[in-house]
């Protein structure tokens, strides 16, 4: 099974977990202050990776930034406003 080379990103605040699957130039922020990255040897398990692609996509018109959200939280933001959500599919992650 690949891992999914994407980062992940973490809020110690609300608990919340994203991937981003799309970098963009901005900081990500949820709660008020900067997210953690997880450290990139933490695999995200294909069932979590499902879920995320069923569920929730932020993403930041500013910079282009896009996160699934793995562990819902509060709304993320980005190039400080809070990012879009969307819950339509744009285009397969690529592989
Ligand atoms: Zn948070
Ligand atoms: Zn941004």
């Amino acid at each position: 099974m690949a891992n999914v080379s994407a980062k992940r990103y973490v809020c110690k605040v609300c608990g919340g977990e994203y991937i981003v699957t799309r970098e963009g130039s901005g900081e990500l922020f949820c709660c008020g202050r900067p997210m953690t990255v997880k450290d990139a040897e933490v695999s995200v398990k294909p069932a979590a990776k499902a879920a995320a692609q069923k569920g929730a996509r932020y993403n930041c018109s500013a910079c282009g930034t896009q996160v699934l959200c793995i562990t819902p939280g509060n709304i993320p933001s980005c190039c400080g406003r809070p990012m879009e959500k969307q819950l339509m599919r744009i285009d397969a992650v690529s592989e």
